[in-house]
């Protein structure tokens, strides 16, 4: 074990009192880094390919050649900025019953999102599952070959490693095929999706993925159901072309996102990172919790008050120290009370009122900070209908807009009992519609 450095020289905060107890360990550092960046290819011109026809960029991976990705899809004004894919749910066999989670949030969301008569199949962009070549952009050949299908020799060995990074013991028993399309495909899926997101919020200002925010992966590694780094992922692939320099996470799901802490490590100068997390609860990597610019650890339980007051105060700080062209919010939701998992207690309200903080400080000022918000942690049953509760609340504050769909939208039949029809469970999270984040700042515990 290594001595402890977690503190200096990055600020560290407390909120509910307490002291930081972390462990600390040493890690060895990723060797295999990707190469320079090539140009750029024109999108093809050819206009009768459908929007998820692929506009092929070239971007480096380990090798000295460049690859051609087929992320960057085709995208039309009048799609939201807001990426999602049916791929992204899993289902393996009933046993995904047996993990504390909902498997299918992300599918959902985008349900609510459609019943409430945002999105429609035709607004929503579909993203493309990341290849091998997409993800060897961050990860080590050796990481990927541990999660590949190789049934002639490593069903027990392989499938074990997937049992074990999405925490689901039964996994190890399934075939490794069914691993592999059941668990591996939906998560490649939503890695694609975020990397995606990230180009569409340099272009468009903001960008949401419904998916995504693995943040416990880092190249060589994975753990806590992430397999892919999605989020290093984003962000390097707009590093190496060239879309930006500087980047701020600001990461506010329930536990520390150890994976994109690693991987930025040594590159404070170009990534900050704003972590908030509950310090008693996985991971206790200390190791990695010397990336973190600003810390903010959090006790069991810490409630809406104390919670959205520390995202304001260290949010604000931390953009005063640091201006990037990119945040990227992690957006957990396991920060709900009752997540067995989270262990805090925040409020379905508290967690609307989170993500309209986040967007106010990024987007409400002189200058926008583009904003990519990836989904992350969280699957209780009623997770999505909070999350989508969530972005309607951005979109009737136009902290997110996309006239060209609203456009569309309207000129769809549009039954007006729709909205009131349809019930997300979540009817009582925001019940005026109108109360601030701001009123949280008189609360007391
Ligand atoms: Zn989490």
């Amino acid at each position: 074990m290594a001595s402890c450095v977690g503190e200096s020289p990055q600020d560290k905060a407390s909120v509910g009192g307490g002291n930081c107890s972390h462990a600390c360990e040493s890690f060895p550092h990723d060797s295999e880094k990707p190469q320079g960046i090539a140009d750029i290819e024109k999108p093809s011109d050819d206009q009768s390919q459908q929007q998820s026809q692929p506009g092929d960029q070239t971007v480096p991976e380990h090798q000295s050649q460049p690859h051609r990705t087929k992320l960057f899809v085709r995208v039309e004004d009048k799609q939201w900025p807001i990426v999602y894919s049916p791929d992204y749910n899993i289902g393996f066999l009933g046993l995904e019953k047996l993990h504390p989670f909902d498997s299918g949030k992300w599918g959902k969301v985008f349900n609510f999102l459609k019943e409430k008569g945002m999105l429609s199949d035709e607004t929503i962009i579909r993203p493309s599952e990341a290849t091998t070549e997409d993800l060897l952009v961050v990860h080590t050949k050796k990481y990927l070959d541990s999660l590949r299908e190789n049934i002639a020799r490593a069903i027990p060995e392989w499938s074990v490693t997937v049992a074990t990074i999405t925490e689901v013991p039964p996994v190890a028993l399934l075939p490794n095929v069914v691993v592999q399309r059941k668990v591996l495909k939906p998560l490649r899926t939503q890695t694609g999706g975020t990397i995606l997101a990230g180009k569409l919020a340099m272009e468009r200002g903001w960008a949401i993925n419904i998916g995504g925010g693995f943040h416990h992966c880092s190249s060589d590694r994975g753990g806590g159901f992430c397999a892919y780094a999605d989020i290093t992922l984003a962000i390097k692939f707009l590093l190496q072309l060239g879309m930006v320099k500087k980047v701020m996470i600001i990461d506010l799901d329930a536990h520390q996102g150890n994976g994109h802490e690693r991987d930025f490590m040594n590159m404070q100068d170009t990534v900050y990172i704003l972590d908030m997390y509950n310090r008693s609860i996985y991971p206790h990597d200390g190791y990695a919790k010397r990336g973190i610019r600003q810390k903010v650890e959090l006790d069991f339980f810490t409630d809406d008050g104390p919670f959205l007051r520390a995202v304001d105060k260290y949010f604000k700080k931390a953009l005063e120290e640091f201006l990037p062209d990119l945040i990227v919010y992690n957006a957990g939701t396991d920060i709900l009370e009752g997540d067995p998992l989270g262990a805090l207690s925040i409020s379905p309200e508290g967690i609307i009122q989170r993500d309209q903080l986040v967007f106010e400080i990024a987007r409400r000022r002189e200058r926008p900070i583009p904003l990519l918000m990836v989904t992350s942690g969280g699957y209780q049953r009623n997770n999505a209908s909070i999350i989508a509760d969530s972005i309607l609340n951005l979109r009737r504050l136009k902290l997110i807009e996309c006239p060209q769909a609203e456009e569309h939208l309207k000129a769809q039949v549009q039954p007006a009992s729709r909205e009131s029809d349809v019930d997300t469970g979540a009817a009582n999270a925001n019940p005026t519609g109108t109360r601030s984040w701001r009123s949280w700042f008189s609360f007391k515990k």
